[in-house]
């Protein structure tokens, strides 16, 4: 047989160790693990709860430069170092996001890793996986019905039917529903009102199953989404209109971490996938501390570049669950520095040292961010077979001079052993206890100042600006006691301004403050800087078009 090329030829080639097995590697027991079909399962939720009074592990954040069309491998690398570390000997677990089904009949590739660095069943765990997503479309959509149901039936509550800011979710790229007009058809059928669709990653059920402790607090915090307003512009809560309850009971199961395997066997743990823009874009916070109790080292990864990415999972994740990462990891390539650096897509394979040094500029610039929040970095140059010894060169002394150390790492083409060099390092600096981490800005700053710190701080902006009434929406938002919360940027991802095509290091600019909403569920205040679309549309010629079953029920066409 040839060697199998693709990720889903690498991955339908592994072979699969019992979800028992996998499980036992970490000590859960038989019992305690709930099965969905053969290769995936969930983890019980009581067994969870009794493990709160062992030591936790070492947290190790992966995140990488500005993404480029070149792609980095975050995920690839997340669990490349996972495996890496089984092979030097650790007790070591993942936690990963699940990926969301819509985007998968677009244009994007999965989300599972690639090369022989992935997590199995790719298919499963890129389409419907354990159901998660599903749940969370339900219960998003229950409290739509429930919102429409209680203007029908009197409007108690008072909501004025101009502001209802709760609107509907779909796992499914569709543009056509991005604006729409409900309750069509005359009285019986409701209000006509403006509405619309976002997708379930965008939805603040998700964001805050992934930042909810326990089944209390994702309660709690059901009920504290905003629905709506009155015309005297005070919230209207989801509690107000008896949602919360119904909800919770959709999201039960959806809230115990899904257990996987990587294509080497060993555990990942794959739970959550809230957008990184309008949202935090980490997996959840139940599963990342269930790794902690179970594992000594946890490898977990940030959505987007660093400036996003990783600002979020220190300023939301960590701030709201009280974790501590010990190390974090910085994913650089080759190819991402030459184009950093003026290098078009098309002429990536020629060598470029002068552009690799260019271009540098923007991974130097992440491994001073992340310092700032008390965490040492070393930064793992993903391997591309275009990568020339020079070009290497360039970029490990690039980082010498930062006093980072750079490692080079095969894990895409060799799995684990590709990657031995990073996990040794990585474990050491996690032990060697020089983590004093500390969020960037304090919870009492005000929510402006906040926004401030972090353009200026962490992007290098000279200015914020801010369309009309954000100033007064925000000083609305926090007499109504919402002050210590986070703030969460939404900008583009490709540049650490706001503007996609200004790449490398770029300072002095300034950034719009377009909009700011309130997610008061999931406790964080979104920033928009810029366009952001949380419904995706599908591409000319979409995915879909070419994704079948084969002769035997296997999926062609899906990566
Ligand atoms: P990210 O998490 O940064 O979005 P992924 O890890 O999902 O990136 O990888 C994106 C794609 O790039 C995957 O299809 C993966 O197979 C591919 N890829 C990652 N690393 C390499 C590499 N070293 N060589 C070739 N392809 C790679």
């Amino acid at each position: 047989m040839a060697e199998p090329k693709s990720d889903i030829e690498i991955a339908r080639a592994a072979t699969k160790r019992p979800i028992a097995e996998v499980a036992e590697r970490l000590g859960i027991p038989a019992e305690a693990v709930i099965p969905y079909g053969r290769d995936k399962a969930k983890i019980d939720g009581a067994f969870l709860a009794g493990l709160k009074d062992r030591p936790d592990g070492r947290l190790i954040l992966v995140t990488a430069v500005n993404p480029t069309p070149a792609g980095e491998g975050k995920s690839t690398t997340t669990v490349g170092l996972g495996d890496a570390l089984v092979r030097i000997g650790k007790r070591a677990a993942i936690c990963l996001r699940e990926p969301s089904l819509g985007p998968c009949f677009g244009q994007k590739g999965g989300a599972t890793g690639g090369g022989r660095a992935q997590v199995v069943p790719m298919e499963d765990i890129n389409l419907h996986f354990t159901g998660d997503f599903h749940a969370i479309t339900a219960a998003h959509n229950l409290l739509a019905a429930m919102i429409d149901n209680h203007v029908y039936w009197g409007n108690a509550a008072r909501i004025d039917t101009r502001r209802i800011v709760w609107r509907r979710v779909l796992d499914m790229n569709d543009r056509a529903l991005r604006d729409i007009v409900t309750a069509l058809g005359g009285p019986a059928n409701g209000y006509p009102r403006e509405a619309g669709f976002d997708i379930t990653v965008a939805s603040e059920v998700m964001a805050i199953l992934c930042l909810a402790r326990d089944l209390d607090d994702l309660e709690t915090r059901l009920g504290e989404i905003v629905v709506a307003y009155r015309t005297d512009r005070t919230p209207v809560f989801a509690r107000d209109i008896g949602a919360t309850g119904a909800m919770a009971v959709l999201l039960k199961d959806a809230m115990l971490p899904n257990l996987v395997q990587t294509i080497e066997n060993n555990p990942a743990l794959v739970h959550g996938g809230p957008f990184a823009n309008i949202a935090h874009g980490c997996n959840s916070v139940i599963a990342t501390r269930a790794a902690l109790k179970l594992a000594d080292y946890v490898v977990t990864e940030a959505g987007f570049g660093a400036d996003l990415g990783a600002e979020k999972f220190f300023d939301i994740k960590c701030r709201q669950a009280g974790l501590k990462p010990a190390a974090c990891v910085i994913v650089a390539t080759v190819r991402s520095a030459k184009m950093n650096g003026g290098v078009a897509k098309e002429d990536l394979a020629a060598e470029d040292v002068a552009a690799v040094r260019r271009g540098a500029v923007n991974l130097g610039r992440h491994i001073e961010n992340v310092r700032a929040f008390g965490v040492p970095v070393i930064v793992a140059i993903n391997h591309f077979g275009t990568d020339t010894p020079a070009e290497i060169a360039a970029l490990q002394d690039f980082a010498a001079v930062q006093g980072a150390e750079a490692v080079l790492c095969r894990h895409w083409a060799e799995g684990s052993a590709g990657a031995t060099e990073l996990a040794t390092k990585v474990a050491a600096l996690a032990d060697g206890g020089t983590a004093r981490f500390q969020p960037l800005y304090a919870d009492e700053l005000p929510l402006i100042e906040k926004i401030e710190t972090v353009v200026k701080r962490i992007y290098r902006g000279a200015a914020v600006t801010v369309e009309r009434g954000v100033i007064g929406q925000l000083a609305d938002f926090e007499a109504r006691g919402y002050r210590r919360l986070p703030v969460c940027m939404a900008k583009t991802p490709y540049s650490f301004s706001a503007d996609p095509a200004l790449l490398g290091a770029p300072e002095g600019f300034g950034v719009h403050v377009r909009e700011v909403r309130l997610s008061a569920g999931a406790g964080f205040v979104v920033a928009l800087c810029g366009e952001v679309l949380t419904m995706p549309g599908l591409p000319r010629r979409p995915a879909a078009e070419r994704i079948r079953l084969d002769g035997e029920g296997r999926i062609e066409g899906l990566f």
